[in-house]
C-alpha cells in the first residue's frame, strides 16, 4: 500500500467516525469542520469524496432535500426521518419500516421494488415549545 492511499483510508475512518458520532444528520460542511479538528490539513474536497465513497460502499446513507444541502446519516440502514419544517432539523423516527408497503407499491406497479424512503415533516420539541409560547 502506498503512502497516499493509506493517508485516504485514515481521513475516510476519520470522516466515519465522526458521522457516527452524532445523531444530527449533518451536512458536509458541518463534517468538515468537525474532521478537520482530527486532520488539520483536510479539505472540503475530501470530505466530499470521502463521502461519496462511503456512501457508494453502503457505510452511510445520504438524505437530500431538493434544494437545501444534502444532510449524512452515520446509520446505513433504511429507517424514517421526521424534518422540523420549522428549524430543518432532521430526526430520526424510532418505528419499525413499513415492508407491507413494498409489496403493495410492487402490486400497483407490476415491477419489482426493492425499498422505499419515506419523509415525515412536522415540527421538533424545541419549535413546538416555541409555538405554544407565542
Ligand atoms: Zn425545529
Ligand atoms: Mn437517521
Amino acid at each position: 500500500m502506498t503512502k497516499k492511499q493509506r493517508r485516504m483510508t485514515k481521513q475516510k475512518r476519520v470522516i466515519l467516525d465522526v458521522l457516527r458520532s452524532t445523531t444530527s444528520h449533518p451536512t458536509a460542511d458541518w463534517i468538515y469542520n468537525e474532521a478537520k479538528k482530527i486532520l488539520p490539513n483536510l479539505s472540503l474536497g475530501t470530505v466530499y469524496r470521502n463521502l461519496k465513497n462511503l456512501k457508494d460502499e453502503g457505510k452511510i446513507l445520504e438524505l437530500s432535500y431538493g434544494s437545501t444541502y444534502s444532510r449524512f446519516d452515520g446509520n446505513p440502514e433504511n429507517h424514517y426521518h421526521c424534518v422540523c419544517v420549522e428549524c430543518g432539523k432532521v430526526m430520526d423516527l424510532d418505528m419499525p419500516v413499513e415492508k407491507e408497503l413494498d409489496k403493495k407499491a410492487q402490486k400497483a406497479l407490476g415491477c419489482p421494488i426493492f425499498y422505499h424512503r419515506l419523509e415525515f415533516y412536522g415540527l421538533c420539541p424545541h419549535c413546538e415549545k416555541n409555538k405554544v409560547n407565542n
